[in-house]
């Protein structure tokens, strides 16, 4: 069986190693008679994996012990509510910087919940240009892009990788925030996360869906300042509330438990191959050949993020008309490579390079390219 070269933006591909443990592991999880889907997760031996990747999380990101790390469900879009019902307040206000359609969602979610507490968000930047359906994205926020700034805001949320423009904070995602110490950063890093290292310690708290480059959907990691928990709302249901997750190791009720296991198995696939610094310098290299391949070709390719904010996750590149994208795709199909058209709201090409993406598959793409552009 040959493997399909998934260029897919989530769910995304998984590491192949990730799989075959999961089919190997199926039918007897750690010689139960059972599969792990089918055990209980206050039994032990769930209870393991789950510890296992919290740990690993931990181990490779290194959190530091002011911060928790939960599993929540729903997915981003959730956490997107969740996180001002727990952090707003009747007369405080949050600050958003949108860089992207992601972000202008997370501050939609967030109005819409600041509306019912009395509580009021506001746009700290925007990098966006044009109007309603038109409107564009093309680079992330600088420090100058920053001057509205709320000093007193209860947060400052961004989105660290906007997979849909493919704009990414660079090599500090925090560094566009320096004076951030009293206002927590808050930081939507569903299609960034666990690909690099970052200092956790500079941000109250930080979400990803795990489907982008951790694991399959269904589960919400969540790292978060345990000041922040116990300072969050009270008077919300339990069940969303941060406090009661984390009070309860994320076992306060049933939690995806298949999910989280797969993460535990991405997660010590990437431990086993070196941690992050490894897969980081593969991404690079994965990216820049890309990269390569649309900026030295005869034109045919055209990438219009700026070249500071360009994504390595997700590289976006237009041709010269629709119909040639179109197929570009095809073509490109009929080679085993899938996953390539741009979000059905921007149109173009969009290829994904998550941690799961084999640079064989991007040196594959990048000959088919060549091929592309020659034969016109
Ligand atoms: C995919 C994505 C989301 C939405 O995730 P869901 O799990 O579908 O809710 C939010 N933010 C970013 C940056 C994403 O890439």
């Amino acid at each position: 069986m040959s493997r399909t070269m998934n260029f897919s933006a989530g769910p995304a591909a998984l590491p192949l190693p990730a799989l075959e443990r999961a089919r190997d592991e199926l039918l007897d999880f750690a010689g139960t008679g059972m599969s792990v889907m089918e055990q209980s997760h206050r039994g032990a031996d769930y209870e393991k994996v789950h510890d296992e990747a919290i740990a690993l999380t931990r181990g490779l990101l290194g959190v530091p012990d002011t911060h928790d790390v939960l599993f929540l469900q729903g997915g981003a879009s959730a956490f997107f509510a969740l996180l001002p019902m727990n952090l707003l307040e009747k007369g405080r206000s949050a600050d958003y910087v949108l860089t992207g359609v992601w972000g202008e969602k997370a501050w939609g979610e967030a109005r819409h919940t600041a509306n019912l507490l009395g509580a009021q968000v506001h746009v700290a930047a925007d990098t966006g240009t044009g109007d309603g359906k038109a409107k564009t994205w093309t680079r992330v926020a600088v420090a100058a892009d920053l001057k509205q700034r709320d000093p007193s805001a209860a947060y400052l949320h961004f989105t660290t990788n906007e997979t849909i423009h493919g704009v990414q904070f660079g090599v500090d995602p925090a560094r566009p925030f320096p004076d951030s110490g009293k206002v927590p950063l808050v930081a939507d890093m569903s299609s960034d996360f666990l690909w690099r290292k970052f200092d956790v310690s500079r941000f109250g708290l930080v979400y990803a869906g795990a489907q982008k480059n951790i694991g399959p959907s269904g589960v919400v990691m969540v790292i978060v300042r345990k000041e922040l928990v116990a300072a969050g709302r009270k008077d919300i249901p339990k069940i969303f509330q941060l406090r009661t997750h984390a009070e309860n190791k994320s076992l306060y009720n049933t939690p995806p438990t298949f999910g989280i296991y797969m993460v535990r198995n991405v997660l010590a696939w990437l431990q086993g191959i070196g941690g992050l610094d490894a897969i980081e310098a593969r991404n690079r290299t994965k990216a820049a050949k890309l990269y390569a391949a649309i900026d030295g070709g005869p034109g045919v390719f055209r990438c219009s993020v700026e070249r500071e904010s360009r994504s390595l996750m997700n590289v976006v590149f237009r041709l010269p008309t629709e119909a040639d994208e179109e197929r570009f795709a095809k073509e490109a199909k009929k080679l085993g490579m899938i996953g390539l058209k741009g979000h059905r709201s921007v149109g173009g090409i969009r290829v994904s390079l998550y941690n799961a993406v084999e640079p064989a598959w991007v040196d594959a793409l990048v000959g088919f390219m060549g091929e592309f552009a020659r034969k016109g």
